[in-house]
């Protein structure tokens, strides 16, 4: 093999769409794309699109990969997926995700995302602080003496189910007043139509009206953030707070006010600064070849890479 087919490929699974790329030792992503999640036709057809995606991308490098990795939603391990209520999987060896015979290395996608951000991105050379992604849902990765923590079985991080209002509304997940259900993307929309009687108004749309309803949402969104923040500093004294996702889009109209909510919260000590996330929609990818690379046996890779960034669409 020479030189220049030294590569991996990383694969960002997500419920809608993966997204994929060669990336080699030096940090160069030599190519990347972007498939939809066949999830209607059912977990083993989800199973064979990544195997497909997986062998397309790697023809069409210079030789064969040295490894694969991929970043997956739900409970995981590093050679499991153990648990995936959105793609229906139930402990699928991470050999079934390729027809190559190289290494494969799994990862949960939230972890993998903040694995990118510490190695490559806004915490680069900061052992311990939150990578908080808030799109259509809200989950954390809590970057502990440089890796992200899953926790005893792999739950660790699920900020977004944090009871932020231990009265408030009923959540998705079957308890009341998580944090998602106020300040995700999708909720802050979802909120405001409903009060509004309007339908399908997006959160960007939201968050930059003056309308009093519009205003009020917001306003919950942005108290509900700094309880879970000022809940996560006391815990667990991070450097700093890296916030992602579609809304950090927003820019000054979310960091602001969470910011001096965080501090207006916090008596005794100061808040960590808020500062946003840099890799955008590619922290999974990226991290996902972090983890192809440490299949390989090359976990030193990474620090000195310099890659380019693209921002994050506002979803909602
Ligand atoms: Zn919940």
């Amino acid at each position: 093999m020479s030189a220049t087919s030294s590569f991996v490929v990383g694969l960002d699974v997500g419920g809608t769409s993966m997204k994929g790329g060669l990336v080699s030792e030096s940090g160069a992503v030599l190519l990347s794309e972007r498939r939809p999640t066949p999830r209607a036709d059912g977990p083993d057809a989800v199973v064979a699109a990544i195997r497909g995606f997986i062998s397309h991308l790697a023809a069409a490098g210079d030789g064969v990969p040295a490894g694969v990795g991929l970043a997956v939603p739900g409970l995981v391990s590093a050679d499991t997926a153990l648990y995936a209520t959105n793609l229906g999987w139930r402990d699928v060896p991470a050999t079934a995700f390729t027809a190559l015979d190289i290494p494969v290395m799994l990862g949960h996608d939230v972890r993998t995302g903040g694995l990118a951000e510490s190695v490559l991105g806004a915490g680069r050379g900061i052992p311990d602080f939150l990578f908080l992604p808030i799109g259509t849902g809200i989950a954390g990765a809590m970057i502990l003496h440089g890796e992200p923590y899953g926790g005893a079985s792999g739950w660790g991080g699920e900020i977004g189910h944090i009871p932020v209002f231990p009265e408030g509304e009923q959540c998705a997940c079957g308890q009341l007043g998580c944090l998602e259900t106020y300040a995700s993307a999708a909720s802050v929309g979802r909120r405001y139509s409903l009060r509004a009687g309007l339908e399908g108004v997006r959160a960007e749309q939201v968050v930059s009206s003056d309308d009093p309803v519009a205003v009020e949402v917001w306003d919950e969104a942005v108290e509900a953030l700094s309880v879970a923040l000022a809940t996560y500093t006391l815990l667990l004294d991070p450097t700093m707070i890296v916030l992602g996702g579609g809304l950090a889009e927003a820019g000054p109209a979310l960091f602001d006010p969470v910011r001096t909510r965080l501090v207006k919260r916090l008596a005794f000590r100061d808040a960590p600064p808020l500062v946003p996330a840099a890799l955008g929609v590619d922290a999974g990818m990226l991290g996902a070849a972090l983890l192809g690379w440490r299949a390989a046996g090359r976990p030193e890779l990474g620090s000195g890479w310099a890659v380019d960034v693209r921002p994050e669409p506002l979803v909602s």
